[in-house]
């Protein structure tokens, strides 16, 4: 018994220490063989999240909020027709806001003084007219909706029918009429230089992701009427 009780108090303890000892290593094992399998799942799980974030409802309702907003197509904002009876033709073809005809008449005036000779191209048109430039060149072009918006406006989004944009090219370079190549004319660098002292702007610069660069259109802010105009587009 004696014997039994001296056993016991030295064996129980070191049973206890083996047991110990064994069971933490396996369950060390264990963590070892489970440890990369659940990073592997968090790491799912987490990029999972991180892109449903960007790509997933939440995205999209952002993105419905922000164009919405504003009620652009194809990255064009909605224009109203101009009442009739706010149009003056300044020239064959040419009709304009009566707000701008004076300022545009004055710019092409100035710039002749300093040697270059502004055309107008293209002024006031028709919400009917632009659904013609629109969709009869698009299908000339076999263009899908996106790729014509890049270079012409949807009809009803064209700040042409405010009367309150217009074309403009170089009468010494009629070839780059419409053209990017529009802004290597002394035309358009004079037009940089001086077209804010008119109220005029560049309505398309080359930082637009949606429309492509037109260094030809110009449009008129130097009315209250043309402000609340393009308000939403200055926003
Ligand atoms: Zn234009």
């Amino acid at each position: 018994m004696e014997q039994n009780e001296e056993i016991n108090q030295f064996d129980i303890p070191l049973a206890k220490r083996i047991y110990l000892k064994n069971s933490n290593s396996t369950l060390l094992k264990k963590l070892l063989i489970i440890l990369p399998f659940l990073f592997f799942f968090f790491s799912i799980a987490v990029l999972r999240l991180v892109s449903n974030k960007e790509q997933g409802p939440f995205f999209n309702l952002n993105f419905k909020a922000e164009s919405n907003l504003d009620h652009r197509i194809l990255g064009h904002l909605p224009y109203a027709e101009i009442p009739k009876e706010k149009l003056v033709l300044i020239e064959p073809y040419i009709e304009v806001h009566i707000d701008m005809r004076d300022s545009l008449l004055k710019m092409r005036e100035e710039a002749k003084k300093d040697g270059v000779y502004l055309v107008f191209l293209s002024g006031y048109r028709s919400i009917d007219l632009q659904k013609e430039i629109f969709y009869s060149l698009k299908s000339i072009r076999n263009q899908d909706a996106a790729e014509r918006a890049r270079v012409s406006a949807p009809p009803g989004y064209s700040e042409h029918s405010t009367g309150f944009a217009i074309d403009i090219g170089d009468a010494t370079q009629r070839e780059t009429d419409f053209e990017t190549e529009f802004e290597n004319t002394e035309g358009f660098r004079w037009l940089k230089n001086n077209a804010a002292k008119f109220h005029f702007k560049l309505s398309f610069n080359k930082n637009n992701k949606h429309i492509d660069y037109e260094p030809w259109h110009w449009r008129y802010e130097g009315s209250i009427e043309a402000l609340k105009v393009f308000e939403r587009s200055n926003r």
